[in-house]
Parts: structure tokens; C-alpha cells; sequence
């Protein structure tokens, strides 16, 4: 029986194997995930843990209930290596698994090591646990004494606006919060629309802006500024770090063809350059657009990417012709704090409780397994009855 082995289980990895186990196969290949956490993160939702809009099972189900009913093996562990000469993964309890096909989707990481203290004192903002983190920390200052939660954010891409505006619904008065950027605007590569919804939501909500501006260092409670090469310290109670993406260390040690940047080259049937038998895709690749543009580490990207990574594994044991990776934009949604979100794309351009609407239920297709979203579609169309029983 042939062996797929997929290490990484997020938006790349899980919805590989998903795909694969609906695929046409006249021979069935043993399926097997390895992924170091017991719950898959859509990470698009993930702002919404801060606001209590949505609870943590919705957002991260466990591998084990997503693949309880299907063929695909899941193991959770950690990759330590993988031995490409041998085709075989190794774990960190020096267990090895001989595949056949491989696919490579362990994603991304935020480096925080860019600036003195980021590492020890802001907190990242991509998994469950930094989102645990941030929300124990805003409790803690919300039972204290403090007049005012002041927070900074570093960066002003969708991460920074997002995270600032659900943080600003959350806090309300109490909250003063500042978004910092070494750029000369925010959502640089966000279409017009959305860009000035997003503009208008901070300028409603007060969200302080500081464009072109470094980050010299941060401590405890302060973060050092430099606006035109004139520093100026700044008290802070949360300092949360949004920019970056590098791929897992893991990565670097493996003899694959890389870019500067440490991402996998791969072909346009997302196979490793020289290396048929591995696929890689998502965060950790350089891949292109059918016009040769570098695309960006997004969930969009990688989901597109599991259609023809699963499509092209099955052709390649099933000897069929293999199909180029063809991305579709589908344009951007981000969420504007609690009920509110702007969303472009398709000819469409819609914000308010409208876009909030269209983005959750756009959201809830993409939820992995259809067991997932009936369970999640009934909990938001029950909830609202329940909160009213709870509090009468
Ligand atoms: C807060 C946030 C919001 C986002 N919002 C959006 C959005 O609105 N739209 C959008 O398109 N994109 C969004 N993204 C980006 C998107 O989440 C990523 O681009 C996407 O997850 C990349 O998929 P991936 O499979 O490459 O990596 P991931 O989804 O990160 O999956 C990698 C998996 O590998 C596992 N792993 C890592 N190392 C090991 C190891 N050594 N052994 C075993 N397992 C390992 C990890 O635990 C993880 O589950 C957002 C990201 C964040 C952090």
C-alpha cells in the first residue's frame, strides 16, 4: 500500500488529506497526518476568541473529532527531521514513518526576534495559546484599578487593524490603543475600499496611528519609539507583535532548494524542485500566481493550493497527467471589531453588519469536515436564544 505522509496539519496540510480520502484511487494509499498540536487553528477567526463573538471549539476543533470518521491517520508528534535521501520523517522520539509521497505544510512563525524585548515582552499573535495569552492579560488589567488599558500593536497589515478593532469593541472606553507602523500607511496591499472602511473604523473607534515610525525597544511596561530619528518612550501595558512571517526553523536544515527568505522552491505542480516525490505548499513556499507574482503566506493561498497538491498526488501514483497550481483571487475580508467587517472582491465591495454577515458564513463553508460546520452553523443560530434564557 502506498504511504502519503503529510507533516503540518493546518490549512495546507489538513485540507490535503481531506481532499485526498474524496479522490478516485484504485488502489486506497494509507493517509497519515503528523502535526505537533491536538486542534486545527482557522486562524482567519481567531480575533474572534477576543471578544467572546466565538468560543474555541468552533474556531479549533481536535484532529481527533475533524478525523474520527475517515481514513486518514492522524499522529500527533513533532517533526525533527525529515531524510529526504531515505524518504523517510522522523519524529522527535526518533520514531520514522517511510512514505512514498510527502507533503510539506508546516507553515509559518512571527519572528519576534527583530527588535530588543519583542521575544521576552510582546505577544505574538498565530496560535491558540497567544490568544489565550492576550485574553488572560486583558482580564487581569480589566480587574484592576488602571483608569486606562493602554495597548500597542506593531504592524498595520490585517493582523494590527483586526486584532486593534475587536481589542477596541472589547475595552471600549477603557481602552487606548495605538497601531505602529514603519510605513507610510496601513493595508498597503488592501483594495481602495477596504483600506478606507478600515481607516474610517480606527478614526470612529480612536485608534492612534504611528506611521513611519521604528520600534527601538520594548521592556516591561514601555516601548521606546523612533518617529523621524527622535526616540520617545512611551508607557504600555500590552505590546502585541503582528508582523512577519518566516518559515518553521525545521525547515532551514532540510537539503531542499530555498529563496533568501529560507521559503521551499517549487515547481508549478507544487513539487519540490528536484524532489517529485515531495510536495510542498502554504506558508513555507515560494510560489506564483499565473503572471509570476510572488503570492502572499495566506490561508487563501494554501486552501488553493490543497485542491492541487491532493489532485496532483493522486495523478502521480495513478501515472495521470499532473495539473499546474492556477491561483483565483477571491479578494479580502477583514473583520471591523465586533459586528462590523469590510469585504472586496468578485466585483463586490460591501461593509457593516452586511460584510460581518457574508464573512462568517464564507467562513463557516471553509470550516474543515461538514460535521464541523452543522455543528457550528446550530450553535450560531441557537446561541442567541440560549444568551437570552441565560440572562432572563
Ligand atoms: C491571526 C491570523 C489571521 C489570519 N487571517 C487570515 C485571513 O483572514 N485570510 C487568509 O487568507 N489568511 C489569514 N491568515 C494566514 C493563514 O492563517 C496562513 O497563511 C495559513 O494558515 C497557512 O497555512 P499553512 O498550512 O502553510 O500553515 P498553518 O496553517 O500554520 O499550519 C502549519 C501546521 O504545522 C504544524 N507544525 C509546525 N511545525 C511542526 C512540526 N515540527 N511538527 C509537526 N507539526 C508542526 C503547526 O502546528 C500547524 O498546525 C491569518 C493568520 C493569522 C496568524
Amino acid at each position: 500500500m502506498k504511504k502519503i505522509i503529510i507533516v503540518g496539519g493546518g490549512f495546507g496540510g489538513l485540507y490535503t488529506a481531506l481532499k485526498l480520502i474524496q479522490l478516485d484511487w484504485t488502489q486506497q494509499p494509507e493517509i497519515i497526518i503528523i502535526e505537533k498540536n491536538d486542534r486545527f487553528v482557522f486562524s482567519p477567526l481567531l480575533y474572534e476568541l477576543i471578544t467572546e463573538e466565538m468560543q474555541s471549539w468552533e474556531i479549533a476543533p481536535h484532529y481527533a473529532d475533524l478525523l474520527a470518521n475517515t481514513r486518514i491517520k492522524y499522529i500527533q508528534d513533532t517533526v525533527a527531521d525529515i531524510d529526504i535521501n531515505q524518504q523517510k520523517v522522523i519524529l522527535t522520539n526518533h520514531d520514522s514513518l517511510l512514505y512514498d509521497r510527502l507533503v510539506i505544510a508546516l507553515g509559518g512563525t512571527t519572528p519576534t526576534d527583530l527588535v530588543k524585548g519583542a521575544t521576552e515582552y510582546a505577544i505574538p499573535f498565530r496560535s491558540l495559546e497567544n490568544a489565550y495569552q492576550l485574553k488572560e492579560k486583558l482580564r487581569q488589567l480589566e480587574n484592576s484599578e488602571q483608569e486606562f488599558i493602554r495597548v500597542a500593536i506593531v504592524g498595520g497589515g490585517y493582523s494590527g487593524v483586526e486584532l486593534a478593532l475587536k481589542i477596541a469593541d472589547r475595552l471600549g472606553n477603557k481602552g487606548k490603543i495605538r497601531i505602529i507602523d514603519r510605513g507610510s500607511d496601513i493595508l498597503v496591499n488592501s483594495p481602495e475600499f477596504n483600506q478606507k472602511t478600515a481607516k474610517k473604523a480606527l478614526k470612529d473607534h480612536q485608534i492612534w496611528l504611528d506611521l513611519e515610525t521604528e520600534i527601538e525597544e520594548i521592556k516591561e511596561r514601555e516601548i521606546t519609539l523612533s518617529y523621524k530619528n527622535k526616540s520617545d518612550t512611551i508607557p504600555v501595558d500590552i505590546v502585541l507583535w503582528t508582523i512577519g512571517t518566516k518559515p518553521v526553523k525545521i525547515i532551514n536544515k532540510l537539503p531542499l532548494p530555498q529563496n533568501k527568505q529560507g521559503k521551499i522552491n517549487i515547481n508549478s505542480q507544487l513539487q519540490v524542485e528536484n524532489y517529485p516525490e515531495i510536495f510542498a505548499i502554504g506558508d513555507l513556499v515560494e510560489c506564483y500566481d499565473q503572471e509570476r507574482k510572488v503570492l502572499p503566506p495566506t490561508a487563501q493561498v494554501a486552501f488553493q493550493q490543497s485542491d492541487y497538491c491532493a489532485w496532483n498526488i493522486w495523478a502521480s501514483l495513478e501515472e495521470k497527467p499532473l495539473l499546474p497550481f492556477q491561483y483565483q483571487p477571491l479578494g479580502e475580508m477583514l473583520a471591523l471589531g465586533i459586528d462590523n467587517a469590510t469585504l472586496s472582491g468578485l466585483g463586490i465591495s460591501l461593509n457593516g453588519d452586511l460584510a460581518y454577515l457574508a464573512r462568517r458564513l464564507v467562513y463557516l463553508y471553509r470550516l474543515p469536515t461538514f460535521e464541523h460546520q452543522l455543528e457550528v452553523a446550530f450553535n450560531w443560530i441557537t446561541s442567541p436564544l440560549t444568551n437570552l434564557i441565560k440572562n432572563s
